[in-house]
């Protein structure tokens, strides 16, 4: 692969030497509706959407799950909603593998899947009609993750909604995965070059990624923040998806602090493909400088 393979799909950098691509998995646009950030009325969350030049009736989340190379190993980090949502009609979203396989990246090469949280937009592309996406691949998950979505007394106690499907979902997603399943913690080098780095709030076990290699370095922060239109620049609001709102606003604004201050490169989720920035401080908030 090569600078000029770079598409809207898939975006590659170097980390010393290590080789990162970006794999573009979608979107999905909905309806701006109430209660999408708790405590804040619409028309605010309409000022900063009409702010960044985004439509304000609406609000779309991006999904970019990252793929590294280091050695002869493959990294999956995240699996986006995997094909069989790809195949839904009119779906805009689980193009992850479409997109490896038309950039020569077959997912039976895939080594390693290393899993940020249990929320479907991040595993549910382990599973593709009921089979591993990623046959070869050992599955990595944070250890206060695993432990709490597969208690079966949390999973009673969840209130019905999001959390109990959220419950279901992640056993089914997870039941075939069997002895590919290693569980890691916090803190320690996972993969040559990866580490993991505990971000709870988003979610109980939510985990960060720090990528080093040759002296380089870039901070890939999940879901620290969805929407950077809306979270970036107002890093005190929280998403009705939090777990933990304020977990979620301290992990974020403790570790934004630090790449602004430290200039570090960002790499997120859902941000504007590909998702690569600096940040800096800006009043309250913060300003993010795409890196393309
Ligand atoms: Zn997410």
């Amino acid at each position: 692969m090569s600078e000029t393979a770079q598409s809207e799909d898939f975006f590659i950098y170097r980390v010393g030497n290590i080789e990162v691509s970006i794999v573009n998995d979608g979107h999905i646009t909905v309806p701006l509706a109430a209660g999408l950030i708790p405590g804040v009325p619409l028309s605010e969350v309409q000022a900063s959407l009409r702010e960044a030049g985004l439509p304000t009736e609406t609000v779309t989340t991006t999904f970019a799950p990252l793929l590294f190379r280091s050695g002869p190993k493959t990294t999956l980090i995240d699996t986006g909603f995997g094909p069989d949502a790809a195949a839904e009609a009119g779906s805009t979203r689980g193009l992850l593998v479409g997109n490896m396989k038309a950039n020569g990246v077959d997912p039976a090469d895939v080594d390693v899947v290393v899993i940020s949280h249990f929320h479907p937009d991040h595993v549910n592309g382990l599973l593709s009609q009921g089979k591993p996406t990623f046959p070869n691949a050992t599955v990595m998950v944070p250890e206060p993750e695993w432990r709490f979505w597969m208690d079966i007394e949390e999973m009673k106690r969840a209130p019905e909604g999001r959390m109990s499907q959220l419950f279901q979902n992640n056993r089914r997603i997870f039941e075939q995965v069997g002895e590919r399943l290693s569980v890691f913690k916090w803190g320690l080098e996972i993969v040559p070059g990866l580490e993991a780095v505990a971000a709870p709030g988003h979610s109980i076990g939510h985990t960060a990624f720090w990528l080093r290699s040759g002296g380089e370095q870039v901070f890939i922060q999940s879901d620290l923040t969805n929407q950077a239109a809306l979270f970036v620049a107002k890093p005190d609001w929280h998403s009705a998806l939090d777990q933990f709102p304020n977990q979620t606003v301290q992990t974020r604004r403790r570790f934004y602090d630090m790449l602004a201050e430290k200039r570090i490169p960002l790499q997120a989720f859902h941000h504007p493909f590909p998702g690569r920035c600096h940040l800096e401080k800006n009043g309250a908030g913060y300003r993010r400088t795409p890196i393309e």
